[in-house]
């Protein structure tokens, strides 16, 4: 006999946790089914040990400042082992209380792979479970390019469970994943080296962010090798491994290479063809605005949907659809437009609405730019530099702001209520009818001229 529930979400990571929480506030019998950790990339091996890691970074830039701001700090090195130890017991944590917290909201957590027998039937672990609603939240895995020795390299999962720092690292790949990593790795200090298929990485960001950034990160002593396309991956006798690039290239000595070339959606072991369910060829599923698949009773929400693969995403996604099936708001669903974000680089990105060069291929000459680009207080006598650069994007005789885009010191914790103002429709008089805080780098953005 098949358990029956009002709803069914297929993964437990962001978008399956807050829809079946969501969903069971309601009133609704909910179960989530898990094959790996609660809570999902973010959790295990994807914001949470990335921040972490990050601060460690940061904090490896603020003991080289030290010395300027008068501190006699001598570094006895650093101890990879205990960082990655505390990380894993605070992501422990993590876990365990969300095993509690479905407990207390009254959503049953099925452990095991979900596989769809039907369209309304999935079977776990030899048991069949069925549901009115079954929500696919199942999220992507890191993918590995087919070239010749790919295996020898790791992905961000392998890069989390590494117990001992890396010498000499190689991060290939040109977005979130790999630019981050590069600068978190390289502040701890390894060597690292960053191969581009292109001229530049974060090619879908705003010009002046990307260029602000790689100048930075040169500076800092990565290894940033653009145009060159990993052909083969070679493994020595010494156990180092050697990069061939298509034109002849070559990157020797390597002990640790990380792939960060995108992520791959996991629907292709879910048995989604005995649903009738439409697939992108890259194995996205599609959904309309409201998370609706195009089978009746099946949704999809979060990274397996491609679109904008972040955590609040899938979360706020995932309480929406909970809220328009089980609360009466039939047209409660996600706005996808100006959503904000933030790299974790050294120094920080926080970024949301149009570029420069997408505001002007919407809008032309309706297009104004305020920019400005400055040293922080915080690095005005430190020997390493960190340049702030700023930027708004307006349109109209109005000035209405549709992109706000900054690097610099504190940036990632500036953008979420200027985003908020963005969003609500905010003009440049807005901003400039608001009085600064002074000393501060964020002053910039309401007096910019
Ligand atoms: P996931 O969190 O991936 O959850 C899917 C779950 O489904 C997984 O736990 C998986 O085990 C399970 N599953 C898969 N198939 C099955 C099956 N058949 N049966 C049962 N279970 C199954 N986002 C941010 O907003 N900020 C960040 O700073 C950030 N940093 C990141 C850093 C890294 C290194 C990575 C990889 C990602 C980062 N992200 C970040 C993105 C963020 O982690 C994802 O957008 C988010 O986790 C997506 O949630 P999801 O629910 O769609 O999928
Ligand atoms: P991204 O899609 O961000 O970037 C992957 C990039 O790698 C591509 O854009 C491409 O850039 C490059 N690439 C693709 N194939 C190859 C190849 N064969 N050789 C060399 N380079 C290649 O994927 P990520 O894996 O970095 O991250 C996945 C998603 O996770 C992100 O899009 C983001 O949504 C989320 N994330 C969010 C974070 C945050 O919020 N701070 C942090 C980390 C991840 P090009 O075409 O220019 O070569």
């Amino acid at each position: 006999m098949s358990k029956h529930f009002d709803l069914i979400a297929i993964g437990g990571g962001s978008g399956g946790l807050s829809v079946a929480e969501r969903a069971a506030s309601y009133g609704a019998k909910c179960a989530v089914v898990e094959s790996g950790m609660l809570g999902g990339t973010c959790v295990n091996v994807g914001c949470v040990p990335k921040k972490v890691m990050w601060y460690a970074a940061d904090m490896a830039h603020s003991l080289s400042n030290a010395a300027d701001y008068g501190f006699a700090i001598e570094r006895k090195g650093f101890n990879w082992g205990k960082l990655i130890e505390a990380r894993e017991g605070y992501i422990k944590g993590i876990t365990d209380w969300y095993d509690g917290y479905l407990k207390e909201s009254k959503v049953q957590h099925i452990a095991g792979h979900a596989r769809f027998v039907d369209k309304n039937t999935l079977e776990v672990a030899g048991e069949h479970y069925t549901a009115d609603h079954i929500v696919i939240s199942t999220g992507g895995r890191p993918t590995v390019p087919t070239v010749t020795g790919a295996e020898h390299g790791t992905t961000s999962d392998g890069f989390f469970a590494l117990t001992e720092q890396p010498k000499r690292v190689a991060i290939v790949g040109a977005g979130y994943i790999a630019v981050e990593l590069a600068g978190l790795i390289n502040a701890l200090g390894s060597e690292v080296s960053l191969m581009l298929r292109r001229e530049h990485f974060l090619g879908n960001f705003d010009a002046m962010l990307r260029e602000t950034l790689m100048e930075q990160m040169v500076n800092d002593g990565v290894n940033i090798i653009p145009r060159f396309s990993t052909k083969e991956v070679c493994k020595q006798a010494d156990g180092t491994l050697t990069l061939q690039s298509a034109d002849g290239m070559s990157l020797a000595g390597i002990d640790c290479l990380i792939w960060a070339v995108g992520r791959t959606p996991n629907t292709d072991h879910l048995n989604l063809e005995v649903t009738g369910i439409e697939l992108q060829s890259n194995g996205v599923i599609n959904t309309d605005a409201y998370q609706n698949t195009n089978i009746e009773g099946l949704y999809a929400i979060g990274d397996i949907t491609g679109r904008a693969q972040l955590t609040p995403v899938a979360v706020a996604a995932g309480r929406r659809l909970a809220n328009r099936l089980f609360d009466n708001q039939a047209e409660c669903r996600l706005d996808y437009d100006n959503i904000p974000t933030v790299m974790f680089s050294h120094p920080p990105i926080g970024t949301v609405g149009l570029t420069e060069e997408q505001a002007r291929l919407e809008h032309g000459e309706a297009v104004s730019v305020y920019q400005t680009r400055f040293t922080p207080m915080s690095h005005a006598f430190t020997r390493h530099k960190v340049a702030t650069a700023m930027k708004l994007i307006c349109i109209g005789p109005q000035d209405k702001i549709v992109g706000i885009h900054m690097i610099g010191p504190g940036c990632d914790e500036m953008l979420q209520g200027f985003a908020v103002a963005l969003k609500m429709g905010a003009t440049k008089a807005d901003f400039d009818n608001t009085v600064a805080i002074h000393p501060s780098s964020a002053e910039e953005l309401v007096t910019m001229r």
